[in-house]
């Protein structure tokens, strides 16, 4: 199985970005522009020391901040327990105003205005589930970015191809879905570069885009994106669908916590995905209800 669940290894820049990308979202929250205000990359609000909401145990404001602890804290000792299992990844947006060079921190939000969110599906190409998932995204005319493992697409070319045919962005997920936070940096290199050359043999595009598995992400590994001129991605909604919670609760999450600028997380990949199938199937048409406009990160 699989999900991109975190391991245990973030590192204090990280931890200090989700702070902060936690703290506006409670300020911003706090100053009546929950959701639909468009909201801003986290990185744009660099240190928590602004005055800042108390956390609020329930909903909206604190779905994201939530998430953001989730990750540090639950996901990574579950990640950590469940080491057999995938984990999700993260995406990267490339937003007005978002330029990797200058903060080299994975991105959480879009930033593209009111409205526009993006939909990222992780760990494929499955011979199984990823028809099924393009073909709901033809129906309702939406483009997403899959985080495609080098391995799977090796073994599935035709499906990446199709992939990158219908429109959606193709980025690097590794070769082989490893936490790179465990890795020599050659072993790193080795894997981002598989990964780029697979996607890039089966749909002659080259990635211009990096999630690292599990979002488990360090100094190395952003240093490594930033030489290979990878755009670090991440995300800001996680329903955990990889861990087959129901389609309810997986529905539910991403109704809740998708706002403007979110980055919404599903997996195509690593196990049985009816699950996430059936989910998309119910909130694709509703977020397009609710005024939603998708784009690829
Ligand atoms: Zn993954």
């Amino acid at each position: 199985m699989t999900s991109d669940h975190r391991p245990g290894k973030a590192t204090v820049s990280r931890r200090v970005l989700l702070a902060a990308g936690g703290l506006a979202l409670l300020g911003e929250f706090a100053a009546g522009k929950g959701r639909g205000g468009p909201l801003r990359d986290r990185a744009a609000s660099p240190k928590p020391s602004g005055p800042a909401a108390p956390p609020r145990p329930d909903r909206a404001a604190s779905a994201d901040a939530r998430a953001a602890a989730a990750r540090s804290q639950n996901e990574r000792a579950a990640a950590r327990a469940s080491a057999a299992s995938p984990a999700p990844d993260a995406a990267h947006g490339s937003g007005p105003g978002y330029t990797p060079t200058a903060s080299g921190q994975p991105m959480y939000y879009l930033d593209d205005g009111p409205m526009v969110i993006a939909l990222t599906i992780d760990d494929g190409p499955s011979p199984v589930y990823t028809p099924q998932i393009l073909s709901l995204l033809r129906r309702y005319g939406v483009v997403a970015t899959f985080s495609m493992v080098g391995e799977n697409v090796a073994a599935h070319p035709a499906i990446a191809r199709e992939v990158a045919a219908a429109g959606h962005l193709i980025i690097n997920h590794t070769w082989t879905h490893a936490n790179l936070t465990e890795l020599a940096p050659a072993a790193v290199a080795d894997q981002i570069s598989r990964a780029s050359d697979a996607i890039g043999e089966a749909t002659r595009t080259t990635p211009v885009m990096f999630r690292a598995p599990y979002g488990a992400w360090s100094p190395a590994v952003l240093a490594q994106c930033q030489q290979m001129r990878l755009a670090p991605l991440d995300w800001s909604v996680d329903p955990r669908d990889w861990a087959r919670p129901g389609v309810s609760a997986i529905t539910t999450n991403i109704m809740r916590n998708t706002r403007s600028g979110s980055i919404i997380l599903e997996h195509d990949g690593g196990g049985n995905r009816a699950q996430t199938v059936a989910a998309l199937s119910y909130v694709l048409p509703r977020l397009l209800d609710e005024g939603y406009h998708f784009r690829t990160a």
